[in-house]
């Protein structure tokens, strides 16, 4: 029994390991791992009380994916329902003839499930710092206010900083029986376009697990996981045959050949059928963790760097 998780699944971690020793399954334990982050009011890129948009709403994504069957949910855009994951899970586990649902869709089968709902999902000290950014932005340093019909292309690039790839939580377990799953909850960049979906609620970009052979789940720009298929990626090279590192790597070299405007950090935790681990970043100082079921608590180590802006680092851009 291993759990792997990014560095903000500490707070989650103790909880799922104890579900996989009380002969939870991994499904049980990514997603009771997944929810106490995404209840913590202070981790502000999952969950409850996580960044907004630039129209200052909280737009949730997540999903899950059991490597048993390769049955996976996920939502997108989700108002006003703090366990993410949960519904995610609930779109796979009530044999929805889909996958992903997104916005107000996905709020109606939350309500229609009795998902848990809250009133208001931010703090005041979160919109004070959203309100703070925003009137950063401005000539006059006035918080600018935004109707339903103002043009947001400009302000999107105005407030976007380090915060829009700061964070997001990946959960990934291997069960008693041998059985993987992988999620993924965030609240995705800080001032995102309205109706922006990133990576983490994507099967294939942010989150991969199969049995067979392992399991990914990402952080960073989700862009980049999109266009690359990052997820999926290392999973199929395992697949091929790869180590686990190698197949890895592979998967953060496959971000180099990625052209365009948004070329930024990414991350990822993976693990193989055996339950050898790893993560990786493009930025140094960056770490995982990890805890399997002979440990009194989990460990934290550092993330393998891999540069991924070298091959078009200097090249005009179109
Ligand atoms: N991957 C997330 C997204 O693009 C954000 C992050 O991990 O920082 O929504």
């Amino acid at each position: 029994m291993l759990i792997i998780a990014s560095h903000n699944g500490a707070s989650g971690i103790a909880d799922a390991m104890r579900a996989l020793k009380n002969d939870g399954s991994a499904m049980d334990a990514v997603e009771i791992g997944i929810r106490v982050v995404e209840a913590d009011p202070s981790d502000h890129t999952v969950g409850y009380n996580g960044y907004p948009n630039i129209l200052g709403e909280l737009e949730l994504d997540a999903s899950i994916m059991d490597g048993r069957t390769l049955n996976s949910g996920a939502v997108a855009l989700m108002r006003g329902f703090p366990y993410a994951i949960s519904v995610a899970r609930q779109v796979m586990e009530r044999k929805l003839p889909h996958v992903l649902l997104a916005g107000a869709g996905a709020e109606r089968f939350a309500r229609e499930i009795n998902a848990e709902a809250w009133e208001d999902m931010l703090t005041d000290e979160i919109r004070a710092v959203w309100r703070g950014r925003l009137a950063a932005s401005t000539a006059t340093g006035e918080f600018p206010s935004l109707s339903d019909d103002s043009p947001l292309l400009e302000w999107v690039k105005l407030a976007t900083d380090p915060e829009r790839v700061a964070g997001t939580v990946n959960f990934i377990a291997i069960d008693g029986q041998g059985d993987i799953a992988a999620g993924v909850s965030t609240s995705g960049w800080a001032w995102k376009y309205p109706g922006r979906i990133g990576d983490s609620p994507i099967i294939g970009a942010g989150n991969y697990a199969d049995n067979r052979y392992g399991a990914c789940a990402c952080t960073g720009m989700g862009e980049m996981a999109i266009r690359a298929g990052t997820a999926r990626s290392l999973v199929l090279y395992l697949q091929m045959g790869m180590p686990l590192r190698e197949a890895a790597r592979q998967a953060m070299i496959d971000l180099r050949d990625l052209g365009g405007d948004y070329i930024g950090g990414m991350n990822l935790i993976a693990l193989d059928r055996d339950g050898a681990h790893i993560g990786l970043s493009a930025d140094a100082g960056r770490t995982y963790i990890y805890q399997q079921a002979d440990m009194a608590e989990h460990v934290e180590v550092e993330r393998e760097v891999v540069e991924i802006s070298a091959r078009w680092a200097g090249l005009p851009r179109e």
